[in-house]
């Protein structure tokens, strides 16, 4: 038997979506080893117990509830750390995303555990549980067991989906943690949604895709006041190398390793046009690049080529459509 600790982020009455996925994997995989998924949450009054119980429709039985510091690191640990202590977890798992990145190395020091990072896949062999993770450029894949009483387990972000089982409530228990003394030196200064996170890239018609020819994350705008010229089911999307910048949130990567498109058109501003990123969009209906450098990939499968500067060409192209739409 092998229970499985999680832990959920929560931001004005709502769980992490890459949280629940955790949670969703943290329960299937459990029960392949005789074991139970169970959760950590940190936080103040606005986590009710109402709330808390709804962890259960995601597999969680139990969650343990901590007042404390809510998106914050280091007292995640020392509840995590405590928990574990108390329950004898064997595994704990996150969705990926900093902050999980943040707890499990926290948790894996603090505990001596081993820890894998940017996990896809999460499977049981002889009652116990491995971790699977891409590697030289997701070509061969790692298979990792754990020997000592706690394995790490930390997912790329969204590789766990998040299924509602129709689980009835968690019980929630509420854990006392003193936490330790450099756990109190953080503190949150502002906390917002990130931007484009909800996006959906898939089912738009029309896409603005932003590369890191933008320069930095506030290029973007550009990209955003495009689409919102074009209107109507318009999205936009990005590069691997501007997600992993942080520029714009994974949702919206196209790719190998992000998500597959279609739409009728796909704009490309400051792509190369790296293979990764073509077998993601390849067979959009047409394909429009602006790109600075006259030999950059993306035009040998550009409809349309623009060679340019797109801080140029992007405000004259946003006014253009404003202005043919009379908006
Ligand atoms: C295993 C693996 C998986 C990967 N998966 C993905 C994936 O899923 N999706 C993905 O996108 N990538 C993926 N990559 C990364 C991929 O190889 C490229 O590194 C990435 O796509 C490059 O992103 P980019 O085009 O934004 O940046 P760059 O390659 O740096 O291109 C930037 C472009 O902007 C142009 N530019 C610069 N300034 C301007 C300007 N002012 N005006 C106009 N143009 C300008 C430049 O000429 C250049 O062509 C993966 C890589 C590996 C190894």
């Amino acid at each position: 038997m092998a229970d499985v600790l999680t832990y959920v982020l929560h931001y004005e009455g709502e769980f992490n979506k890459n949280s629940l996925g955790a949670v969703s994997e943290g329960a299937a995989r459990a029960a392949e080893v005789g074991g139970e998924c169970h959760a950590v949450v940190v936080g103040g009054d606005d986590l009710t117990d109402d709330l808390c119980k709804t962890l259960g429709q995601y597999g969680a039985k139990k969650v343990y509830r901590a007042k404390g510091p809510e998106g914050l690191a280091q007292p995640v640990v020392d509840v995590m750390a405590k928990v574990i202590d108390d329950g004898g977890h064997n595994y704990a798992l996150f969705g990926g995303g900093l902050l999980g990145f943040e707890i499990g190395a926290g948790l894996a020091a603090r505990k001596q555990a081993g820890v894998t990072m940017e996990v896809t896949a999460v499977r049981a062999e002889d009652g116990k549980l491995v971790a699977e993770r891409p590697i030289l450029q997701d070509s061969k894949i790692s298979v990792s067991h754990y020997r000592g009483d706690l394995g790490i387990i930390i997912g790329r972000i969204n590789a766990f989906e998040l299924r509602k089982d129709g689980g009835g409530d968690a019980e929630v228990v509420d854990v006392d943690v003193e936490y330790s003394p450099w756990s109190n030196q953080a503190k949150m200064v502002n906390r917002g949604e990130q931007r484009g996170a909800d996006v959906d890239i898939e089912g738009a018609d029309i896409l603005v895709a932003g590369g890191r020819g933008l320069g930095k994350a506030e290029g973007f705008e550009l990209a955003e006041s495009l689409a919102k010229a074009f209107g109507g089911n318009t999205a936009v999307a990005a590069t691997r190398a501007v997600v992993d910048a942080g520029w714009y949130p994974y949702a919206a990567q196209i790719g190998q390793t992000g998500k597959t498109v279609s739409p009728k058109l796909y704009l490309a501003a400051g792509i190369s046009g790296a293979i990764q990123h073509k077998v993601g969009m390849q067979s959009s209906e047409n394909i429009v690049a602006i790109n600075k450098d006259a030999n950059a990939p993306i035009f040998e499968f550009s409809d349309l080529g623009i060679v340019g500067d797109l801080n140029k060409i992007i405000p004259k192209l946003t006014e253009a459509i404003k202005a043919k739409k009379g908006s």
